[in-house]
């Protein structure tokens, strides 16, 4: 076979000695999995990345492993410039850290490497040159033509499609022939040649899914494109091979492949990883449940959460519920605790594809927020301001304390706070009564008759250094001299007698104060108005 190797690569490669030596196998704890994403540089990051990422992550990071990311670029035609820092950078924003791999300044990190496939293209080649020397691979010069005859021919005699059994026509060319079309100058690509039989079955354990049978694959699959670089069937078998991989964690696309993959780790003489296939996350269209698409659906793509301004910390959150739905339960006993202290398990994936919540995304946002400090709930507010509200970014900025000061209102991190903010974006509403030039003022549902009296006697009564009691008590006083009740026992014995019931006059208070008839604590909010714009808000409705 000497010469028709030499023909078809020209080029030193290394020996597959050299490359096992290169890549040693890992000296890892008992137990440790060496995990990796694998996204193709598209120009996108789409949710499922992340998904198949935080999983892989805690895999790895739990059990004392590995966790890489690798590029897969083999399709050459797809690449888009940037692709692969905003998937290395999304990936790290988002805390998901690599122990190997590209970094999001695009340098590489780990022994293992290059991570990117292009890089890797004369250790695939090594390999597929020795499948050719020991007669498992072969050159196939058939066009795109030819493959458009034999899928009609296939069609016509109702015979299962692909480059299989009677129809590989390349691979009984002789050494000789082939190595005249090559010195032709005729493009070729490089085919496996499978001794698997359509008609017997394998069965093959997915780690999530559990045991299933399959047929053998039979199909010659194209190991090398004719621009020297493989197809992901082969690219991954080498790499997870040559980088220690045990646990592969993939898209439900690539079920149907397992067969040819575990082939091809036999073929090489190598142990094929555990494989576990995510179903990928789903969402309601016109009441059916479809795949979330990169071109229809928005929410597809990372950067609509960034643009939300949901906290990233809480999008993690939300894919692992859907990872594990038992998170939920851990959640709620350990509210404060890492994320990353919840046991993760395989066993508690679910193997059909969770739909995309938004009622449970913003809940869980409210929650995250709500243990936030007032200075993280001001960082990451500003960070996100700064990209997409230039507005609401000057506003902090120029109101540094004031708006800690704010933002601390019913604020509690340890403990049931208030959960009112669940995306940065809404922070501006949030501060806008704070500011006299952007407050929007009483509701027209408020009646000016009704108001004044409880503003001119609160007025008289109103000391900002009062305690919460003091202005609670005085807040009674001022309703029932107006002729509310002043608690609700007396006024449910009564209802007749009142004109409303305290509550009501503290509705119209908060009214005055804040435009808006529902808000955190009044009293917590008057203290930070401060004296001057509570009295020139009450006195608003007096004149
Ligand atoms: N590049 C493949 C994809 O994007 C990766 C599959 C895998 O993780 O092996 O689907």
């Amino acid at each position: 076979m000497s010469a028709l190797t030499d023909l078809l690569f020209p080029n030193p490669l290394p020996s597959v000695e050299e490359l096992e030596a290169r890549y040693p196998a890992r000296s890892l704890p008992q137990g440790a999995k060496v995990t990796r994403v694998a996204p193709s540089p598209t120009g996108y990051m789409h949710i499922g990345t992340m998904y198949t990422g935080l999983v892989c992550e805690r895999l790895a990071h739990q059990s004392g492993g590995v966790f890489i990311l690798r590029i897969e670029d083999t399709d050459q035609k797809r690449q888009i410039p940037g692709a692969t820092e905003l998937i290395a950078s999304s990936l790290d924003s988002y805390g998901l850290k690599i122990d190997e791999g590209v970094c999001p300044d695009m340098r590489q990190k780990g022994a293992y490497g290059p991570y990117i496939q292009s890089q890797r293209k004369e250790i695939y080649q090594a390999y597929v040159k020795k499948l050719v020397e020991e007669g498992k691979a072969y050159p196939c010069f058939c066009t795109s033509e030819d493959m458009d005859a034999l899928r009609k021919q296939q069609e016509a005699s109702g015979a299962r499609p692909g480059y299989h059994g009677q129809w590989t026509k390349c691979r009984y060319l002789s050494e000789e022939d082939a190595i005249r079309k090559i010195k032709e100058g005729i493009p070729y690509v490089i085919r496996f040649k499978s001794e698997g039989d359509y008609n017997r079955r394998i069965v093959i354990e997915d780690v999530l899914r559990g045991k299933r049978d399959f047929p053998e694959n039979d199909l010659d699959i194209v190991l090398l494109k004719s621009d020297g670089l493989p197809t992901y069937h082969f690219a991954h078998v080498v790499d997870d091979h040559l980088m220690g991989t045990n646990q592969v964690i993939r898209g439900d696309e690539w079920v149907s492949s397992l067969p040819l993959h575990i082939q091809l780790f036999a073929a090489m003489g190598w142990k094929a990883p555990k494989y576990g296939h995510l179903a990928p996350i789903q969402k309601l269209d016109e009441g059916a449940k479809r795949k979330l698409s990169k071109r229809k659906d928005p929410e597809a793509g990372m950067s609509f959460y960034d643009e939300q301004g949901y906290p990233k910390q809480a999008v993690l959150e939300y894919l692992l519920n859907i990872a594990n739905s038992n998170f939920e339960d851990w959640r709620r006993q350990n509210p404060v605790k890492p994320m990353n202290d919840f046991p993760f398990s395989l066993k508690k994936m679910g193997i059909s594809g969770a739909l995309m919540d938004f009622v449970k995304l913003n809940s869980v946002s409210r929650d995250t927020i709500s243990h936030m400090t007032a200075e993280e709930v001001y960082e990451n507010a500003l960070a996100w301001a700064e990209k997409y509200d230039e507005e609401l970014a000057g506003l902090m900025k120029n109101n540094r304390d004031y708006v800690l000061a704010i933002l601390n209102i019913e604020r509690n991190p340890s403990g049931k706070g208030r959960k009112d903010i669940q995306v940065w974006a809404q922070l501006k509403d949030e501060l806008s009564y704070f500011f006299e030039d952007r407050f929007q003022g009483v509701p027209d549902t408020l009646n000016p008759e009704e108001a004044a009296p409880i503003a001119r006697d609160f007025l008289k009564v109103y000391d900002p250094s009062d305690d919460k009691d003091a202005w609670f008590e005085k807040l009674k006083e001022v309703a029932t001299q107006n002729g509310y009740a002043g608690s609700t026992k007396e006024y449910k014995e009564a209802p007749e007698k009142f004109k409303g019931n305290i509550s009501d006059a503290a509705t119209i208070l908060r009214l005055l104060i804040t435009g808006r008839s529902q808000s955190p604590d009044l009293f917590a909010i008057m203290q930070v108005l401060g004296k001057d714009r509570v009295t020139a808000r009450l006195n608003r409705v007096l004149s």
